[in-house]
């Protein structure tokens, strides 16, 4: 993520390529199976690094002013290292133009920044892996094990968390705005045949410390497995960041029918009690579609047979104009989809939980989006627990945001919290209810003359501190 010019939040600044920080000969990004397997076979014959220049999906940095040339790709000039430094906007529209060739279905262009006297050449990525090479790559004889380095470690959680999992694709085409998925793994999905998965089922099964849990059937977003575009032709020219937003692409296959046999298949297994959905899943990739029998059948197999007692699911916001900047879809589907889930629930007797995530200080987000949301959250009764505030990582649209202040596809100044207390003042919303905050939501809350959300969010008690705030005065 770090392969251009990127924001820092360590050190508050851009900072260049990675490569010209730390002298590496040379990048891969993203999934580095097949850029891998390549270096290796041209190394292995005898040639130096420094002439291996036209392996996909790599970086090198050059001294020299002459760009090599290259007949399959076209070179893409964007503007120097130092032009960003100076000019915030020359950064913006870089990175319009370093998103729209990562989504691309086969990017063709070699993106090239001076940084200095010298240029970073990026070139595209590979073409996206094939069911046969997926299921090559995850047929490989993995251990499973964490790297002997961590052998006197008691445990690692993050072991923990994938050992009895399995990943079903690879991609995201959400492209949420704070999200790095598509940037590494792309925007189309690469699936694993049914087959390859069900062996891998058999495999955990057999581990020996297996009890009948398989803690994750997923991917980046869980039920993308095996959709793609019905006209791959129309893909193919497509600059869309997301195929879902502003609303789902017509042209995209949303059938969930394969990944429900997954499901089913898996839950029959004998040795397996519960197959879980960990990764986080989209539901508007189902909600739009319930009265389709298939639909319907992936939604009751997921919350019936495949929850761990608690769903996350990621709304991440509640206001209209966040949830458009972060790229979700509107609130209104997050409220059909927990009626949804809870007649599941009821309809086979369980009692499980939603749990939604939810980003406060996003950029385009200010305390009175964060009001709202405090009182959209209390009226569905969710006393929230996974929250977080937003944090830049290099290479996405909210951290392009959150540095410039401008959104690169509108050119619009965009508000940003930035400073510490500004984004505690946010983050005390999620706790509305405790009262440390709720003195300071209050007067916040009256200042912006919003008493229909202090009323909302308190009550009858609101009018108590106000009177009794009175009675002091006097
Ligand atoms: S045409 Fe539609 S389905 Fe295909 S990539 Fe573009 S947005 Fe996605």
């Amino acid at each position: 993520m770090r392969r251009l010019t990127h924001y820092d939040y360590w050190t508050d600044k851009l900072k260049p390529s990675i490569l010209e920080e730390s002298k590496a000969d040379l990048l891969i990004y993203g999934m580095g199976e097949k850029p891998l397997s390549e270096l290796v076979k041209l190394l292995e014959k005898g040639i130096s690094f420094e002439s291996i220049k036209t392996i996909p999906q790599t970086v090198y940095i050059i001294n020299e002013e002459l760009i090599p040339e290259n007949k399959n790709w076209e070179n893409f000039e964007l503007f120097s290292h130092d032009e960003c430094i100076k000019d915030k906007i020359k950064y913006v529209k870089n990175f319009k133009i370093i998103e729209e060739e990562s989504n691309r279905y086969q990017s063709t262009k070699r993106l090239i920044q001076k940084v200095g006297q010298k240029s970073i050449i990026v070139n595209p990525p590979f073409e996206l892996f094939s069911e046969k090479e997926m299921d090559a790559i995850y047929n490989l004889p993995f251990t499973r094990l964490p790297h002997p380095k961590y052998a006197k470690k008691e445990s690692i959680p993050a072991y923990e968390m994938i050992r009895h999992s399995i990943t079903l694709h690879r991609g995201c085409f959400g492209a949420c705005s704070f999200c790095t998925i598509s940037a590494h793994q792309g925007k189309f999905i690469s699936s694993r045949s049914e087959k390859s998965v069900l062996k891998e089922v058999e495999q955990v099964t057999n581990m020996s410390d297996f009890k009948g849990y398989i803690s994750d059937l997923g991917g980046p977003s869980a039920n993308m497995y095996k959709m793609q575009g019905i006209d791959i032709e129309q893909c193919k020219t497509c600059k869309r960041a997301s195929c879902l937003h502003p609303a789902i692409c017509k042209n995209l296959s949303t059938d969930p029918k394969p990944l429900t046999k997954i499901y089913k298949q898996t839950h029959k297994h004998q040795k397996v009690k519960k197959a879980f959905v960990g990764s986080g899943i989209r539901y508007d990739l189902f909600m739009h579609k319930l009265n389709n029998p298939d639909y319907a059948d992936y939604a009751d197999e997921l919350i019936k047979n495949h929850v761990s007692g608690r769903l996350k699911v990621a709304p991440e916001h509640t206001s209209e104009d966040v949830l458009k900047i972060m790229r979700k879809p509107d609130l209104g589907m997050f409220h059909e989809f927990k009626k949804l889930f809870d007649k599941i629930n009821r309809k086979h007797q369980l009692n499980q939980q939603l749990v939604p995530y939810f980003i406060s200080s996003h950029p385009g987000c200010k305390n009175i989006h964060m009001a709202e949301l405090a009182v959209e959250t209390k009226m569905m009764d969710f006393k929230l627990e996974q929250v977080q505030d937003f944090t830049p990582t290099p290479m996405t649209l909210a951290t392009v945001m959150y540095y410039s202040g401008i959104n690169p596809y509108t050119m619009e100044k965009i508000s940003v919290a930035r400073s510490k207390d500004e984004k505690l003042s946010q983050r005390k919303f999620f706790f509305w209810y405790k009262n440390e905050f709720k003195n300071n939501i209050i007067s916040e809350l009256r200042k912006a003359k919003r008493e229909d959300l202090i009323d909302k969010l308190f009550g009858k008690i609101t009018q108590k501190i106000h009177h009794k705030n009175k009675r002091r005065k006097r």
